[in-house]
């Protein structure tokens, strides 16, 4: 095989399967990377899921005896799952509050783990319009590099890359001091710095073509511009190109539309544009370009040739295997224009998992972004799953809107789910998460070996609900959709959208915002609208607007480059751009990025499709 290392020293620990008995640790791994051992890890954890599990609740319940969180829930040194299960209730993070912020605070007691957390993550937070903190310790760097050199394995055995680098567009966020003392940063950043993470993109060929000064430089726009720089100096040396979230590609080359003359005329003088003032970056820039007049022209010819940038990805990096980055979920509705960007590059959607922990790798690489599985790694957590079932009419007006959508059952174990049905994934995990509900919706696929292989569905909270109706980010999404079908036939195209439920009328209606690429027609954007509310087919919400007790929905054009104020806001709050989700539903409790959007609206339009 192409990337087999064969000047690592063999170790004799990297064919021991058994991870049961006796877990190879990753340290160990590490220096005995070969994809084949990664492969045959993987396949020996998954084989014995069922036991894997119990086997890893065990450690982390052995290993964090000692937390008082556990302690006082009366275990008493019990670590199977029934007793586990009848002992430790199901929280969500609202509930560990109080917990985590005593950590924050500075109380070095084992609180939540055996050994004290001395970090945290900053998950987001995007939906609730403030980031949460969450623990995070060396166990999660460890399983981020299982995780990433599993789904690598795999990968490369379908698309194998060479030797060079990539061109990922990663970025650090800044970070924090907990009152406590305690570094906060989002877990992204936690990853970036860990020396770890340097060795595994060395192993799985993925090095970042940007300076270090660039991935951590102060200023996202700026890096942005060097991490763009960067991968055109070393454009013949690209493997791949790459992000945490799709988003962050699509905006890299939005950006490099407009950039891209300013940056042929940098590598053609050898000298950095003025608008990089940060002088780390400005230093470590400057040392890698040099004048190259025949890279520029190069560059210049292909950008000028090319048909509303289609396939510039592949242009400009001639030797780039595909584009990589989570695309599923709320990253889906770029993949358009991500498409358009990589023409005719394969794009690889990567693996699942959140601040608080992974979950899956993707395994099957070759499955188009809209299809793509993740495998879960039976020996990163113990995961349960709480099996979701619609709910009839009457339970869900008992129910306050959050938990109105599904009916709630026991959780099952990892091995016990059915293909086809849909779950809230429940994640217990060496960083101090004990039967945590992740709070997001996946469906079981199919198995890969005994382990579930999820799909992606959506966060499990509701986004637009007024009454009895109930619709999702998903809902959300296909109504964009299939409304934006009427805007190709103009050529235009949603840069971004989000949602609002406007009770401020009487009856409330939902209010969906569009930053459009262009001038629309009124008469188009009204048929938009309309197609929208039609598109929510929901039957509480159809049933809503025939009877009148759900005003016309709303449809408010923004300014172009609102999404970019609302992503330097979340910027300024500490939020990573490696990590940005767009929130798809602004609550009241969001009411700065409801500002901006509100004061940035062009055109509003109300639906006549009930009328
Ligand atoms: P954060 O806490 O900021 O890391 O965000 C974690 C959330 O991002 C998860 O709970 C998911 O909702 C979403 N997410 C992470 N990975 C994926 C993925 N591969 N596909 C879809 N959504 C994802």
């Amino acid at each position: 095989m192409q990337n087999q290392p064969t000047s690592l020293p063999f170790h004799p620990l990297a064919h021991r399967s058994s991870r049961v008995l006796a877990p190879l640790s990753v340290l160990e791994k590490m220096r005995v990377f070969s994809l084949e051992s990664v492969i045959e890890d993987f396949e020996a954890s998954t084989k014995e899921a069922a036991d894997v599990q119990r086997e890893t609740l065990r450690r982390i319940l052995e290993e964090n005896a000692e937390a008082e969180y556990l302690q006082s829930l009366g275990l008493a040194g019990r670590t199977d799952p029934e007793s586990f299960k009848a002992c430790v209730p199901l929280v969500n993070h609202q509930d560990l509050e109080p917990l985590i912020q005593r950590i924050a605070d500075g109380d070095a007691s084992p609180i939540l783990t055996g050994t004290p957390i001395t970090s945290m993550s900053l998950s987001s937070g995007t939906t609730q319009g403030r980031p949460k903190l969450v623990p995070f310790n060396e166990e999660l760097v460890k399983s981020t590099m299982q995780i990433y050199r599993t789904s690598y394995a795999f990968r490369n055995k379908e698309f194998p890359t060479g030797k060079g680098k990539a061109l990922q567009f990663i970025y650090s966020s800044k970070q924090f001091r907990t009152n406590g003392g305690l570094t906060a940063t989002t877990a992204t950043t936690n990853v970036y710095r860990s020396e770890q993470f340097k060795n595994t993109m060395k192993d799985i060929q993925s090095q970042c073509c940007s300076p270090d000064e660039v991935i951590f430089g102060s200023d996202f726009h700026q890096s942005l511009y060097c991490h763009l720089l960067s991968g055109l100096i070393f454009s013949d040396e690209v493997q791949l190109i790459s992000s945490t979230f799709a988003h962050s590609i699509v905006h890299a080359f939005r950006t490099f539309e407009k950039v891209w003359e300013e940056l042929c005329a940098d590598i053609r003088e050898g000298v950095l544009s003025s608008r990089i003032t940060v002088p780390a970056m400005r230093d470590a820039m400057s040392k890698i370009l040099k004048p190259n007049p025949n890279l520029a022209d190069s560059i210049h010819d292909k950008c000028v040739g090319l048909s509303n940038w289609y396939g510039v990805i592949p242009q400009l990096w001639p030797n780039a295997k595909y584009v990589y980055g989570i695309m599923t979920g709320s990253m889906e509705p770029y993949l358009k224009k991500l498409r358009h960007y990589a023409g005719d590059l394969p794009l690889m959607s990567a693996d699942y998992g959140s601040s608080e922990g992974w979950v899956g790798a993707n395994v099957n690489p070759s499955l188009a972004p809209e299809f793509a599985t993740f495998a879960v790694l039976p020996d990163i957590a113990y995961f349960e799953f709480i099996p979701l079932g619609e709910k009839s009419e009457e339970q869900m007006l008992e129910q306050s809107p959050s938990m109105m959508h599904y009916t709630e059952l026991e959780p099952v174990g990892l091995t016990e789910v059915e293909i086809g049905k849909e779950y809230e994934i429940v994640v217990t995990n060496f960083a101090g998460l004990y039967r945590y509900r992740l709070g997001d919706v996946v469906k079981v696929a199919g198995f890969h070996s005994s382990t579930p292989e999820l799909r992606f569905i959506c966060r499990r909270s509701l986004l637009l609900t007024i009454n009895i109706d109930k619709n999702t980010e998903k809902d959300l999404q296909l109504a964009v959709e299939e409304a934006t079908k009427l805007l190709a036939a103009e050529k235009l195209e949603v840069v971004d959208f989000s949602s609002h439920v406007d009770i401020s009328t009487d009856p409330g209606h939902y209010v969906i915002f569009w930053e459009l690429n262009g001038n629309a027609r009124e008469d188009v954007l009204s048929s938009c609208c309309d197609c929208l509310d039609r598109a929510f087919l929901d039957a509480g919400y159809v049933g809503s607007r025939k009877v009148r007790t759900i005003g016309p929905l709303e449809l408010r054009v923004v300014q172009r480059g609102t999404f970019q104020m609302i992503l330097d806001h979340f910027l300024s709050m500490g939020a990573a751009v490696s990590q940005f989700k767009t929130p798809r539903c602004i609550g009241q409790s969001n009411s700065k990025v409801l500002q901006i959007l509100n004061s940035n609206v062009t055109d509003r339009y109300f639906s006549s499709a009930y009328d």
